[in-house]
């Protein structure tokens, strides 16, 4: 096989829905932060330049996200060896932390839905209908647009930024 097509080569289907998860349970795990739009334009063109990004997809070839999507969550992070992504979010989280537990039921959860053929990792919006069962539905997986932190889509809104613009 030539470098060229080992490096667009995927991870398995199992790791791409695991490293979803895993990010996915920091993400949650650290109060859903979000990247400002300087630094999601920063990572994305990082990605753009990478050998390990795939086009078409739009999807990197070592953990298999879409970047679109992950550029977007401050935890997430670039597997490139080195990093090609500054790095943005240090945890604060301690281990007993509360959120913590929520985050490895989150993950168990996502674990099961997809064996169950319920969550696609390769549409995250699937994993939605899961979060607003745990009562996260503030951090919903949002279609992916041009835009990025605080854009909301229809029939996907944010329900707590709502409410912060009805009460101001
Ligand atoms: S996340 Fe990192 S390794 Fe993956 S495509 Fe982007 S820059 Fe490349």
């Amino acid at each position: 096989m030539s470098m060229s097509k080992e490096n667009k080569k995927m991870p398995s289907i199992f790791t791409m829905a695991k490293n979803f998860a895993k990010d996915l349970g920091t993400y949650i795990k650290e109060g859903a932060p979000n990247v400002t739009h300087a630094q999601y334009t920063e990572r994305l063109k990082a990605c753009n330049t990478c050998p390990k990004l795939d086009k078409e997809k739009m999807r990197c070839t070592l953990c298999g996200c879409l970047v679109e999507h992950k550029a977007k969550w401050k935890t997430t992070t670039c597997p490139d060896k080195p990093p090609r992504w500054k790095p943005m979010f240090k945890s604060l989280a301690g281990p007993k932390n509360e959120n913590v537990r929520k985050a490895i039921a989150t993950n168990k959860i996502l674990h099961k839905a997809y064996d169950a053929g319920i969550f696609d990792p390769k549409k995250p919006e699937t994993a939605n209908p899961i979060l607003r069962k745990l009562g996260y539905d503030d951090i919903i997986v949002r279609k992916q647009n041009k835009e990025c932190d605080g854009c909301d889509e229809p029939g996907e809104s944010n329900s707590t930024e709502k409410g912060k613009e009805k009460k101001g």
